[in-house]
């Protein structure tokens, strides 16, 4: 079957398209899904440069997000009620969790003592054929657009748990989106819209920032020309700052976004694409009543929660381009050069 894959760490010359991968078997618990389409996240740079402490076995298949069809299924017996059948079409949530841990029991899959992620963990989506737990799929109407289905999973997830569950965004928060065109961050951007807030949104390019305010985002700012992204807010806030800063960028941010953040303000963080040391004066922690929160994926509740708006039609990625998989280079090459606005999804024609 075909394939994008790696078989050393490095830079994105590592990546291969092969042709002759083995096509695997659903066990006990599993289904195989024929890949429609498959999007890129951030993470895939990181599994392809290489991370410490996670191990891969060449060929190493890449990707997380994906969108296909039911093709064979394992023996599901006292395992999911999904109800899944041949021939339906699905997302794919590519957390994967043990369902057996404290976490997992009290609903929280994300916090899974052996939590795995597809592509980093496990063999990755960006291949035609791919056998994950029955658990990890839900169906979705057939006539659904695939690029806008692969696209959907980990960036809608990622983002729901962030701003409803963690920050429990309100209608009257103001809230400081980091890196706006970023797919995490364009769903925030939409689920906050959704929810009635006010939304801050930054970016390094003014053509990104344009299309955010085409997107609804009300306060915009350029933080490649302007020194400080905190005292910017405060100083168009008359000093009161934001409610609720979701901040995926790290050691280049953290400071302004500390600095943006008000009195009981509520500060989540998912990523840290700069680096990931920063630093704090505990007493404003205190003295202003933070929260500083972290969020990684989502549980099981939420991929529900994420999936009927896919089925009301909410919450659609926005797609940057297409591409197909004997081309896949050229869509990380996409993705490394931080000039995308939405997601990047691979094509895996018949
Ligand atoms: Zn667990």
């Amino acid at each position: 079957m075909r394939g994008l894959t790696i078989s050393a760490h490095g830079g994105l010359d590592q990546i291969e398209y092969r042709t002759d991968l083995p096509k695997p078997e659903p066990r006990r618990g599993e289904i195989r899904v024929r890949v429609k389409a498959a999007a890129l996240n951030h993470l895939d740079l990181f599994v392809v440069a290489g991370m410490p402490g996670v191990k891969i076995t060449p060929p190493w298949i890449l990707g997380a997000d994906a969108t296909g069809v039911v093709d064979a299924i394992g023996d599901l017996h006292g395992i999911s009620d999904n109800n899944l059948k041949v021939g339906d079409s699905v997302i794919v949530n590519p957390g994967l969790s043990d369902h057996t841990c404290e976490y997992c029991q009290a609903g929280e899959h994300s916090l899974c003592v052996n939590f795995k992620l597809l592509g980093e963990h496990a063999p990755g989506t960006l291949a035609e054929y791919i056998v994950i737990p029955a658990r990890n799929a839900r169906e979705i109407p057939k006539h659904t657009p695939v690029e806008q289905a692969a696209a959907f999973t980990l960036s809608t997830l990622t983002a729901w748990r962030m701003v409803v569950t963690r920050a429990r965004v309100r209608k009257t928060d103001n809230v400081l989106i980091w890196g706006i065109g970023g797919g995490v961050a364009l769903a925030a951007l939409e689920i906050v819209r959704t929810i009635g807030a006010t939304s801050w949104v930054t970016s390094h390019s003014d053509e990104k920032l344009a299309l955010a305010r085409g997107l609804g985002a009300e306060h915009v700012i350029n933080y490649a020309t302007t020194t400080d992204v905190g005292k910017e807010i405060r100083a168009r806030t008359l000093k009161r700052g934001v409610d609720v800063v979701f901040d995926t960028v790290g050691e280049a941010s953290w400071a302004q976004s500390l600095g943006a953040l008000g009195r009981r303000g509520r500060l989540v963080t998912c990523g840290a694409t700069s680096g990931p040391i920063v630093q704090m004066d505990v007493r404003r922690l205190f003295w202003n009543q933070w929260d500083i929160m972290g969020s990684t994926m989502g549980n099981d509740a939420e991929f529900d929660a994420v999936t009927s708006e896919f089925h009301a039609g909410h919450l659609m990625p926005l797609v940057d381009s297409v591409f197909d998989i004997s081309q896949g280079r050229q869509a990380f090459e996409r993705l490394a050069s931080g000039q995308q606005f939405g997601k990047i999804v691979v094509r895996i024609p018949d």
